[in-house]
């Protein structure tokens, strides 16, 4: 794979060349957009549209953070996503070999391996996708955590999570795996998700919605809901389009997706 040297500042000032679909010549990725120059990659069985989305997902999380868009790029932190009918450890060259999670086709990507894999029939709503809730923030949030990482975010992560835990504040099982799951899924609670959409976690069951928004981690966790404020710097009057829905009259194009989706935020 060929090396590409980005001006970061020339980039991140230029918001209208995201999400732009090209087909390079590379070996194995036939497919690439960028955000802010971080590259989003697939095979050329991976529906264009789904590269496109979670490429408009990350600029929404990101864009108003330079730091984490800066820390993002010099880590060289890329996304792949994995095609409805591809397995993580055998078509994914970056995770050859993972043990993959039985829950899970989605992984967050780390400073070890800045690699964050995204499943195709989870952003496309596709009916064979098992897994509950909107993978794509899920797994960006941990590469927000752990690649992005402003200063300071691991520390106050670990300090939100003792404090949740010493008064048992998490609002999903899941969260309290460990203070990773517990700020991904914190943000996944504060996009407040439709009720379809909110159940967001690996809770059992998957299939029930269990209607936690926002609002109930605004009073149930403070600390938490502050932590993702500060991190996202999104402020009161936005939403983020969801995923089922932009599809219900099946998978526009990738260049209707990326004009129109500004306008739906
Ligand atoms: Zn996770």
């Amino acid at each position: 794979m060929k090396f590409i040297f980005f001006f970061f500042p020339l980039i991140f000032a230029n918001n209208e060349e995201n999400c732009r679909i090209a087909n390079p010549d590379w070996d194995y990725y036939s497919q690439v957009t960028h955000v802010f120059g971080i590259p989003i990659v697939a095979t050329r069985e991976v529906h264009p549209s789904a590269i496109a989305l979670t490429c408009k997902y990350f600029e929404f999380l990101i864009k108003d953070n330079q730091e984490i868009v800066r820390n993002l790029q010099r880590r060289n932190h890329k996304v792949v996503i994995l095609g409805r009918r591809q397995e993580l450890a055998r078509d994914v060259p970056e995770y050859h070999g993972y043990e993959k999670k039985l829950h899970s086709r989605g992984v967050g990507g780390t400073r070890h391996n800045p690699v964050t894999v995204i499943p195709e029939e989870n952003v496309l709503c596709l009916k064979e996708d098992k897994q509950p809730g909107d993978i794509i923030l899920h797994e960006l949030a941990h590469a927000i955590h752990l690649v992005g990482t402003p200063r300071g975010l691991l520390q106050k992560i670990a300090r939100s999570y003792r404090h949740a835990e010493r008064y048992n504040l998490f609002l999903y099982n899941y969260a309290a795996e460990d203070p990773r799951e517990y700020f991904a899924v914190g943000v996944q609670t504060f996009l407040n998700k439709s009720p379809a959409e909110n159940y967001a976690t690996f809770d059992q069951p998957h299939r029930r919605p269990l209607r936690i928004t926002r609002d109930h981690l605004f009073r149930n966790d403070r600390h938490l809901y502050s932590l993702v404020e500060n991190v996202l710097l999104k402020k009161e009057g936005w939403k983020l389009p969801k995923r089922c829905e932009l599809w219900k009259n099946g998978i526009m194009d990738p260049n209707t997706l990326v004009d129109s989706f500004d306008q739906l935020l």
